[in-house]
């Protein structure tokens, strides 16, 4: 069996692992456009702030590891360019001498992520705007900050990844400014609980505009001027673009596979082609809660749906990918905030609780205020929950989330069998309050 992948990253790199642990005998090629494989996307904001110092841990695996322990040949420098799915080839180009070539495959497997929106900017020097989503971006905006010494930057954009970002770009001594054209940022919170990282950033002295949007940027040479739709100005040293990512599909639009805002595929990955798959940030499936067509671009979904897709490709089984509920979670300066499942906002009719929680017992020294949210519907049943806080938000995240992926109910979540001793929580955690509250 010939199983040829599109994109080496996080889905790509985990399915073409899978299929040589379950197929030693399979013939795997991993095509990448660009010149790295299998590192830590989710590492980025980090090694930008120098919380990460070694660059070489970014990376988990490089072409000749993957040879060498896997027996995988990895293509890096390569971009698929077309896909003919009459003939299973596709067409390839090295982009290091420009040689096209054309690849057959038995199986091809679509895991090319997605792009972050750029909007046209003209006549700025392009070493002061940035973006982050993989490492040739992190290497240059990294550089940009150890070499010319900026003081200022504004990030555009307070989803999780530009506000990773930002809070990696205070620690690195600048002043740091967010403009958010929503009412609030991460959009995955209710605004109660986003409010609440509204006043931390101001704690922080970190200057954030909401409701507002980019009008224009100018560079003025030794700054970067910006206006914003109030009419407001801001004056920087650098610009981290974060308004969102774009699922790269256009390899699988050009030869008439499914495609609506990602790559459209079934519960068993597969999409509208036969014997073609796709997985990721490019594909579009069913929600775990709602079931109804949706993309979560999150690493851990990816690496499940790897998973999945390998084991029903080698054992020419069925399982069933049960869809992402959209489980995430950030360092946001010194809170921590996550989220699972549907804010209320997205719900009509939903219920919400709150509870003003703490870490572990509140008689043991150190114990620190969580704030939780709930969003479930009339019958009880759980729709989705919010963290905010220091400590122990994770795991009271985490709980839910098993809860809700099980279909659970607020009553379930009174009977969550917790780990208890002082240190650690408190014999009724706040996760069975949010229960008892609910109920
Ligand atoms: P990717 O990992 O992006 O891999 C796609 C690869 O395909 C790319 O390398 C691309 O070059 C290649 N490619 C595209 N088209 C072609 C082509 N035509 N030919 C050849 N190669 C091609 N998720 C979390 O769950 N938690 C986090 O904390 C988190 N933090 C993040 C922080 C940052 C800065 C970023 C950018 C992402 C973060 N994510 C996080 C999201 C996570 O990284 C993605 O969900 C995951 O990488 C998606 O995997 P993928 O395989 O779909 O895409």
């Amino acid at each position: 069996m010939k199983y040829v992948i599109v994109g080496g990253v996080a889905g790509g790199a985990a399915v073409a692992a899978r299929l040589r642990r379950n197929d030693e005998h399979a013939e795997i090629i991993i095509f990448e456009k660009g010149e790295y494989i299998s590192y830590a996307n989710c590492g980025l904001p980090y090694y930008v702030g120098e919380t990460i110092k070694d660059r070489e841990k970014l990376f988990l695996e490089n072409p000749s590891t993957f040879k060498e322990n896997l027996n995988i040949d990895v293509k890096n420098n390569h971009e698929v360019l077309s896909i003919d799915k009459i003939n299973k080839t596709v067409k390839v180009i090295n982009l290091t001498n420009s040689n096209i070539t054309t690849e057959s495959y038995d199986k091809l497997i679509l895991s090319p992520g997605a792009t972050p929106i750029v909007p046209p900017i003209s006549g700025i020097d392009s070493n002061k705007v940035f973006t982050l989503r993989n490492v040739p971006d992190a290497d240059k905006l990294k550089a940009a900050i150890d070499n010319d010494k900026p003081t200022s930057a504004v990030v555009i954009g307070a989803g999780f990844i530009g506000m990773e970002a930002a809070e990696n770009l205070y620690d690195r001594g600048l002043n740091v400014t967010i403009v958010e054209m929503a009412n609030q940022v991460m959009t995955p919170l209710d605004y109660e609980m986003a409010a609440q990282v509204h006043e931390h950033l101001k704690f922080k002295e970190v200057a954030l505009y909401l409701s507002d949007g980019v009008k224009s940027l100018k560079d003025l040479g030794n700054r970067i001027e910006i206006e914003l739709q109030s009419g407001k100005r801001i004056f920087t040293d650098m610009v981290v673009l974060s308004i969102g990512v774009k699922p790269l599909t256009v390899l699988a639009e050009n030869a008439g596979i499914d495609v609506n805002r990602g790559i459209v595929v079934n519960e068993f990955l597969e999409t509208s082609a036969k014997d073609i798959y796709a997985l990721g940030d490019a594909a579009e499936m069913k929600h775990g809660i709602t079931g109804k067509n949706a993309i979560v671009p999150l690493a851990g979904p990816a690496g499940k749906q790897a998973r999945i897709l390998a084991d029903n490709l080698v054992y020419n089984s069925k399982k069933p990918y049960k869809g992402a509920i959209g489980t995430s979670i950030a360092k946001i300066f010194d809170l921590t905030v996550a989220t699972t499942g549907l804010p209320e906002k997205s719900v009509e009719d939903s219920l919400s609780v709150i509870v003003n929680g703490s870490s572990h017992a509140g008689y043991y020294p150190g114990a620190m205020q969580l704030f939780l949210k709930l969003v479930f519907d009339k019958e009880g049943k759980l729709l989705g929950a919010q963290g905010v806080g220091y400590e122990g938000v994770d795991k009271r995240l985490e709980m839910i989330a098993a809860v809700i992926r099980m279909g659970g109910t607020v009553n379930d979540l009174t009977e969550v069998e917790h780990a208890y001793a002082p240190p650690f929580s408190s014999s009724k955690d706040p996760v069975n309050i949010l229960g008892f509250t609910a109920e």
